[in-house]
């Protein structure tokens, strides 16, 4: 019962800061022990460290510290990466070489099946080919900005360039500092995979995700399947011996009938035999693979829920800053000119392009969206400080519309601004006169007051994410 203690104990330890150090940032979780044990882990135990380093060696292992999280965290390295590949392919070569011969034809068949898959969209999630690269290049830029229309929420077509790459931003894009490129529908930079992911290979970090999982738990499933007739043999003749028993594959059942203190006995000396009868590398492989595949499972079932509300992880954290600022109060909203707007959006009874992602929050991104909303001060002095450069620009933009138009169904209804004073100007710049209805203009306090338009409705989302 000890090894199994150990093991039990440092495999539960191992998945729990795993899962509180992916999931502890969530709002829904910041009241809960999750929560706690995030803050005590990346907050409250670094600052006590720290006050204690600068006690006994004047602050020099702290700022060793922080150079290294700082890579960690801030720099683009493969750590994470070969760290998972390490922990599939050795968990891998313990378990199989054990239970293969232990396994039927029918259980051997998916391993097959299954193995070569994580490691082939980790590699097409690293070294996307050519046409799935996410990354903005010179060549591809201008198919980027016909893509998806600017819905003028988030996305507005009179920002100036990225400042890194000195060309226009696509609608849906960010610009990635640690990959030096702007990358096109923007979703992360992922430590896992070590590489942005975006238009053209989140697809394979959604199928990285899926099939994890899913190789992960069939592991789990064949140490059980490989060690299930010993300890059930060895649980029998146990229960026969205290005559407690009639039939031994309901050993459980029979056994302790009622309490869960006594199921919890129960399963852990069924856990105990199971370390006795495949050892360490079976059942240790094995508990590890239980308490990890509901790891990616969880980051699947939050990027489905992503795709549902038609978002991406970047766009979530710019709703979530809209929000805030709306409800400051210094949101404003007009609706788009008649001739300009195009898709069903003024249907009152489609659902597609209803805002639905207020739940979605990636908290310590704060700003990250900010930066998107027009500034109206800023913009009017781009905007009257060269008449002639905006004049050119509303003909280019009206063309870039069109362009949009034909390749995105649904078109902006309304343009939405941000203005520090909390005032709307007086005047404001002549890219967006031309753009609105004039008088439209209302101060906006709440998300659903405003669409979505790059939410399509979930399965054509989905479809969209996958093909693209
Ligand atoms: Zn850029
Ligand atoms: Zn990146």
């Amino acid at each position: 019962m000890g090894t199994l203690r150990a093991v039990a104990l440092f495999v539960l330890t191992l998945s729990f800061l795993t899962f509180v150090a992916l999931f502890g940032r969530l709002p829904a979780l910041r009241n809960t022990p999750i929560g706690f044990v995030h803050r005590l882990i990346w907050i409250h135990i670094p600052n006590f460290a720290q006050r204690i380093d600068i006690i006994l060696t004047g602050g020099r292992g702290s700022r060793a510290g922080a150079r290294f999280s700082h890579y960690l965290l801030y720099q683009k390295h493969p750590l994470v990466l070969i760290f998972f590949l390490g922990l599939l392919t050795g968990s891998s070569a313990l378990l199989l070489p054990v239970i293969w011969p232990r396994l039927s034809a029918s259980l051997r068949f998916p391993v097959v099946l299954l193995l070569p898959l994580p490691y082939i969209f980790t590699y097409l999630c690293v070294y996307p080919p050519t046409p799935f690269s996410p990354h903005i290049t010179p060549t591809t830029l201008s198919s980027h900005l016909t893509h998806y229309p600017y819905d003028y929420t988030l996305y507005h077509d009179f920002r100036p360039p990225c400042r890194t790459c000195l060309k226009p931003k696509p609608p849906r894009s960010k610009h990635c500092n640690l990959c030096g490129t702007c990358v096109a529908r923007a979703d992360h930079h992922c430590v896992w995979v070590n590489n942005c992911l975006g238009r053209g290979n989140y697809k394979f970090f959604l199928l990285l995700l899926l099939t994890s999982s899913v190789t992960i738990a069939y592991g789990a499933y064949i140490a059980w399947a490989a060690l299930a007739p010993d300890v059930t043999r060895i649980c029998v003749a146990m229960a026969s011996r205290r005559s407690r028993l009639r039939d031994g594959r309901n050993m459980f059942e029979s056994f302790i009938p009622a309490f869960a203190l006594q199921r919890f006995r129960a399963a852990a000396l069924g856990l105990s035999i199971a370390v006795d009868v495949g050892g360490l590398r079976v059942t240790g492989v094995g508990l590890l693979a239980v308490l990890t595949a509901p790891l990616p499972l969880g980051l699947l079932v939050y990027h489905v829920r992503l795709i549902h509300a038609g978002t991406t992880t970047n766009e979530s954290s710019k709703w979530a800053d809209l929000g805030e600022d709306m409800r400051e109060g210094i949101v404003f909203v007009a609706r788009v000119r008649k001739e300009l707007r195009w898709g069903s959006v003024e249907d009152e009874d489609d659902e597609r392009g209803r805002w639905k992602g207020e739940w979605v929050r990636t908290e310590g991104e704060e700003g990250t969206g900010r930066d998107e909303i027009t500034d109206v001060e800023d913009s009017s002095e781009e905007g009257s400080s060269d008449d002639g450069a905006s004049a050119n620009n509303q003909v280019s933009h009206r063309r870039l519309l069109k362009r949009q138009k034909a390749a995105w169904p649904l078109g902006p209804r309304q343009v939405a601004i941000r203005c520090v004073s909390g005032l709307l100007p007086d005047e404001l710049p002549p890219e967006l006169a031309d753009l609105v209805e004039p008088g439209t203009w209302q101060r906006c306090w709440k998300l659903v007051d405003v669409d979505n338009i790059y939410d399509l409705g979930f399965w054509d989302n989905l479809s969209e994410f996958l093909l693209h």
